[in-house]
């Protein structure tokens, strides 16, 4: 008989109308296939039994094997607690009931050996289990048909329901035998062969109900591979397709802005890094198609002028172009640094952000439209439709992982053809989450900070060492250096973190009292107007403390700076504390960032803190980032139009199977660039079947 997979759920054995809305509304399982594919988090070995010496509150689930020495009922009424101590001959163990107690009662007989399992927590320096679940050791043989038992993510409601874990697995159990046959495949078979992997079929059923921890491993392993692989499949065919059919503008020449600049303008030498970048945007620009480029470099690596002569090399072949920045400050910045430099070349540099007036607005308008603005510098502001080119020629986007890929498309519409695009980013990427986020541009990295930096020094204190922090905060205005001091802005509790740097100003305050110190105080209530004239007083050395919330975070550069110091340290994500701590090391004197924390720190935080400590690699930072938070809450990955909400790979820590998907990938699209081949037809039509929403936005053209 053949069952289709999407039949609804409601008609699986034990499920019915109620148990399947539930199932819709929590999990959003809907079908017999969502089912099959609602894979466990976790198994356990049940064939692996713990001694009681050997727990620790580190563990997650255990199972042990324990005879019951002493039963006890603790306090009255609602407060009662059912307390069994069991021994399995290497010590002893508590374990405790707070519910369910009548039941627990009749099933637990004195001096009898169970099977217990659950989670050892830690409470009163002894091991506890509270509420495990039990098994009669008796029965233990027959029970063990197979070794792995499979835990599935549930909600608070559901159990409460009886849909736990144990109650998926049923209907798991259910549903295998009734499909199994059902199952179609959808890898190539040529591909399984070559990859050595197992058939779908064989996978579903082993993920739920591994036979054994090899078939498991590989059941683990094909759905990871499939999952990875299409997407990478798709990201690829995507660039390819833009590569094709996209043509892009010719920049026929270097012309004279570019060069007097590179020759006159410059105060320094060019990096190799940056040198070795502009050589490859030469290249892109002069190619015909169109150039869509990711530019990667940590904090200060000086990727603004590679920017600015990326738009200088446009200009040069009569186009226009743009930077988009994520905040006003920064655009400010962008504008006023970008500004100077061009000033002996005659070039028009105009300025867009929010708080642009009408008038201003209007006159920045039509110079774009007769081409006589050759740089438009803003925010968000830019990708306004009443913002129109002349002849748009290079887009570049600094700290891309605010915008989304949305946005990036937006601004390719301002034109007939899309411009160069340029995307700059601060917030290293670990390659794996480069791979799928940008896996459609090219990526250029600046691997090499400009000469005579000095690596900037991370220290951790205690709040209870604030007096000696304030004591070294003078020394260092002493020899004239500057300050920054941050406090946490987290948007949920806006109120409570502005009281934060309400009494932190209050303190500091006091601490540096003027005319020797002054104090600038820049925080997210404040008009953009207000900012700037506080930001700009830090800049020109009228302050020597600037105290604010993150909202200094990007970009902001003022090389006399020399310490920053981050209250809540433990508050703040890894690239949040990264990007705060490239504020400083800016100029030639030794930098100092100091990480603040209260005393307890959560395993996490602690983490955190010591990565930020013992390196100064944004890539080792952005690695660790991942690992911690999972890709799905890396700043900006959320709007990237990638799904990242993957059902069993985790880009995190499958960077291995993400780089072989992603080399099979390229080496079918290199035979077969449209997947027509007969052997290829699955491809296609899985692409067709996976995509077929998303598709529209990877072919604006
Ligand atoms: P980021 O990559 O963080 O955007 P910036 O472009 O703001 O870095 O550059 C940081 C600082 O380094 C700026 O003051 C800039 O003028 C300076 N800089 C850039 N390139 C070089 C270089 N090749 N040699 C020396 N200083 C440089
Ligand atoms: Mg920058």
């Amino acid at each position: 008989m053949s069952i289709s997979l999407n039949e609804n759920i409601t008609y699986l054995k034990g499920v019915g109308p109620q148990k399947a809305d539930l199932l819709a509304s929590e999990l959003g399982i809907k079908t017999y296939n969502d089912l099959l594919y609602y894979f466990p988090y976790r198994y356990l070995d049940r064939s692996k039994f713990y001694t009681i010496n050997e727990l620790n509150g580190e563990m997650s689930h255990v199972q042990i094997k324990a005879k019951v020495i002493h039963i006890e009922t603790i306090g009255e009424k609602r407060k009662q607690r059912y307390v069994v101590t069991v021994n399995d001959g290497t010590g002893t163990t508590k374990l405790v009931w707070f519910k369910g107690i009548k039941w627990i009662k009749d099933i637990i007989k004195p001096n009898k050996e169970y099977i217990f399992f659950g989670k050892p927590t830690l409470f009163n320096q002894t091991i506890n289990f509270t509420h495990p679940e039990i098994d009669d050791a008796s029965k233990q043989k027959e029970k063990l048909s197979f070794n792995f038992q499979a835990f599935y993510n549930t909600s608070e409601k559901m159990k409460s329901r009886f849909l736990n874990s144990k109650a998926i697995h049923s209907l798991v159990l259910n549903l295998l035998p009734k499909v199994k046959d059902n199952i179609t495949e959808t890898l190539p078979s040529y591909l399984i062969k070559k990859q050595k992997l197992i058939y779908l079929n064989e996978a579903i059923y082993n993920i739920h109900l591994p036979l054994s921890q090899d078939l498991l491993q590989k059941a683990i392993f094909r759905l990871k591979f499939e999952e990875l692989f299409y997407i990478q499949l798709k990201i690829l065919r995507l660039k390819q397709y833009q590569k094709e059919s996209v043509k892009g503008y010719f920049f026929k020449k270097v012309g004279q802005y570019f060069n007097s600049f590179y020759k006159n303008c410059i105060p320094f030498e060019l990096t190799n890094a940056q040198k070795k970048v502009l050589r490859e945007i030469r290249l892109d620009t002069n190619s015909g198609k169109q150039m869509n480029r990711l530019l990667q470099g940590d904090v200060g690596s000086g990727k603004t002028l590679v920017a600015l002569m990326a738009m200088l090399l446009a200009i040069d072949n009569g186009f226009q172009a743009c930077i988009m920045a994520p905040t006003e400050i920064l655009a400010n910045q962008h504008y006023e640094t970008i500004r100077e430099l061009v000033k002996p070349l005659g070039i028009s540099v105009g300025i867009l952000t929010g708080s642009t007036k009408q008038k201003a607005r209007r006159l920045l308008h039509t110079d774009l439209l007769e081409n006589k603005l050759n740089i438009l510098i803003g925010t968000h502001a830019l990708i306004e439709d009443a913002v129109k080119f002349a002849k748009l020629g290079m887009v570049v986007i600094d700290e891309q992982h605010r915008f989304g890929v949305a946005q990036r498309a937006k601004l390719w519409h301002k034109n007939k053809q899309p411009p160069h695009v340029l995307v700059m980013t601060a917030t290293p990427i670990p390659r794996t989450l480069a791979m799928t986020l940008y896996g459609d541009l090219d990526v250029s990295v600046i691997d090499e900070l400009p000469p005579g930096r000095k690596a900037i020094q991370t220290l951790h204190y205690y709040d209870s060492k604030r007096l000696r922090l304030f004591g070294f905060i003078k020394e260092q205005i002493k020899l004239g250096r500057q300050i920054y001091l941050v406090y946490p802005l987290i948007k949920e509790s806006e109120a409570l973190d502005y009281k934060d740097l309400e009494d932190g100003l209050e303190s500091i305050s006091r601490a540096f009292p003027p005319p020797e110190y002054s104090i600038s105080v820049v925080h997210g209530k404040m008009k953009p107007i207000e900012k700037d004239k506080a930001m700009d007083l830090f800049v020109r050395k009228q302050t020597n403390i600037m105290i604010a919330t993150t909202v200094i975070e990007v970009g902001v550069n003022v090389p006399n700076a020399s310490v920053m110091v981050i209250e809540s340290a433990e508050r703040f994500g890894l690239s949040q504390l990264h990007q705060l701590r490239g504020r400083v090391g800016r100029g030639a004197n030794q930098s100092y960032c100091i990480l603040m924390t209260g005393n307890k720190l959560s395993l996490h935080g602690r983490k955190r803190i010591e990565t930020m400590v013992n390196t100064n690699d944004g890539f080792e930072i952005s690695e660790v980032d991942l690992k911690l938070r999972g890709p799905g809450d890396i700043e900006g990955t959320q709007q990237s139009g990638i799904p990242l909400d993957l059902k069993i790979a985790n880009l995190g820590k499958d960077a291995q199977i993400l780089s072989y998907a992603r080399q099979i990938a390229e080496n079918i699209l290199d035979k077969d660039p449209k997947l027509e081949t007969h052997e290829n037809a699955m491809l296609r039509n899985q692409m067709e079947k996976k995509w077929k929403y998303e598709f529209n936005w990877s072919q604006i053209s």
